[in-house]
């Protein structure tokens, strides 16, 4: 805990201050306007004009140059923008956030819980030929989910889970086929044991089976049908294998359609995961990724990120679990999963309330958006200027063309804001993958 911390603690120090470009085009043109209203009143004052002459024309200068509506330009763009990623369950958490979703090129995905669902489930059963009886699939089920009623493991709560499913928890009590057990042991890292009417039945993994001496090494022919990247479960009845129950976490129905969106949008993607080859390969077919790093320790998410920035890419980091946090905090923008842990929300810049993978294109679009709204507002309210200040500062009254009041300057002053805010609502309308 306390390591993970201190590497969110450092990552967030590292994070380079966000330039606010209306601020910089700010700092220049005030003072700029000064000058031009002070060398309007000289002029004025050279060529003989009146007092009150002169006091209207740099009253209409410094007003219709009043820099509002550029202090509006990004600050509302960016209200509108996040609030209408918030309607639709993305929240970006602040404003940098919003501004940098637009520019990243990677993005790197934790496996399990974000990918994934996180909770591994009955993929696959399979039942054993022996000599006298095979025992159907529902059977293997049943006697595996009596035993695994006591157990606490995430594999067997999986397995009762679907047995529950598939009703026969209600048919145990009722067919009498297991009515109780007795002496249940769980056996740390190797699985559970339980008898039932006088019959030993195990439930675990090979180590196991070895070990109540059912079998030394798991069937070749059985293990050709166990689905690369399961966990296989083995369920024998008094010291004889009647059938195989594979578990596994996954991928998230609508990660398919994610990945297809980011390479869509021309991202690069990475899988990261702590578990081994075989689960991250089968999840990375799954969803189409190519590129998956697996063996992964927690504070080596963060490291690889961190090579990915090196070599000038711009990353954001996809996860859920506590161990994603230093990467999501190293990360150009970290994007948490709504149902992930705390810690990770806490350190994202991004939560996917909705839990759903194809919001984080959806972020990336609106944060485009987003610029190039804030882009339009600050062409519009510049724009009001330019062709403002020369008109107040009476340029084209030489020329016999008409002056502009100081009234008339406040009027249009104002609605260069109105300009701007009206330009904005327009983001409400950002159409999102899914809502
Ligand atoms: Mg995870």
């Amino acid at each position: 805990m306390a390591r993970i911390i201190r590497l969110v603690e450092n990552a967030h120090l590292e994070k380079a201050p966000v330039d606010r470009l209306a601020d910089q085009v700010a700092g220049i043109f005030v003072p700029v306007v000064l000058v031009i209203a002070a060398l309007t009143g000289f002029f004025w004052w050279y060529s003989g004009a009146s007092a009150n002459e002169i006091l209207s024309y740099t009253v209409a200068v410094l007003v219709i140059a009043c820099p509002c509506a550029l202090g509006l330009a990004t600050p509302i763009a960016i209200m509108v923008g996040t609030g209408t990623g918030a309607q639709h369950g993305i929240l970006f958490r602040n404003a940098p956030a919003l501004e940098a979703a637009h520019g990243l090129d990677t993005i790197i995905m934790d496996k399990t819980g974000t990918l994934t669902e996180g909770r591994p489930k009955v993929t696959q059963i399979l039942t054993v030929d022996a000599d006298s009886s095979t025992f159907a699939e529902a059977e293997v089920l049943r006697f595996a989910a009596a035993v695994e009623q006591g157990s606490e493991h995430p594999l067997g709560r999986a397995v009762v889970a679907e047995a529950e499913k598939q009703n026969l928890t209600a048919n145990l009590t009722a067919n009498l086929t297991l009515p109780e057990i007795s002496g249940f042991e769980a056996k740390t890292g190797f699985g559970v044991k339980a008898v039932c009417n006088g019959n030993l039945i195990l439930v675990g993994n090979p180590a196991l089976m070895h070990a109540e001496n059912v079998f030394s090494e798991v069937p070749e022919n059985l293990e050709k049908q166990i689905f690369s990247g399961s966990t296989p479960i083995y369920v024998a009845v008094d010291g004889r294998l009647i059938g195989v129950i594979c578990l596994a976490d996954e991928a998230r129905p609508e990660s398919k359609a994610a990945v297809r969106k980011f390479q869509e949008l021309g991202l690069e993607l990475v899988m990261l995961t702590g578990d081994q080859q075989s689960s991250a390969e089968a999840v990375a077919v799954k969803t189409g990724i190519a590129k998956f790093h697996a063996g992964v320790l927690p504070e080596e998410k963060a490291e690889i990120v961190k090579q990915y920035q090196a070599q000038g890419a711009r990353v954001g980091m996809i996860g859920d679990g506590i161990n994603d946090a230093p990467a999501l905090a190293q990360a150009d923008v970290g994007i948490a999963m709504g149902s992930g842990s705390d810690v990770a929300m806490e350190t994202s810049d991004v939560v996917l309330m909705k839990n759903d993978l194809r919001h984080v294109s959806d972020a990336l679009m609106l944060s485009r958006a987003t610029l190039r709204n804030i882009r339009q507002n600050l062409f519009w309210a510049f724009g009001y200027n330019v062709i403002g200040i020369p008109i107040a500062a009476g340029l084209l009254v030489p020329l016999g063309g008409p002056a502009l009041h100081p009234m008339l300057a406040a009027g249009a002053m104002a609605f260069s804001s109105v300009s701007v805010v009206m330009n904005s609502l327009r983001l409400r309308g950002f159409s999102f993958f899914k809502s």
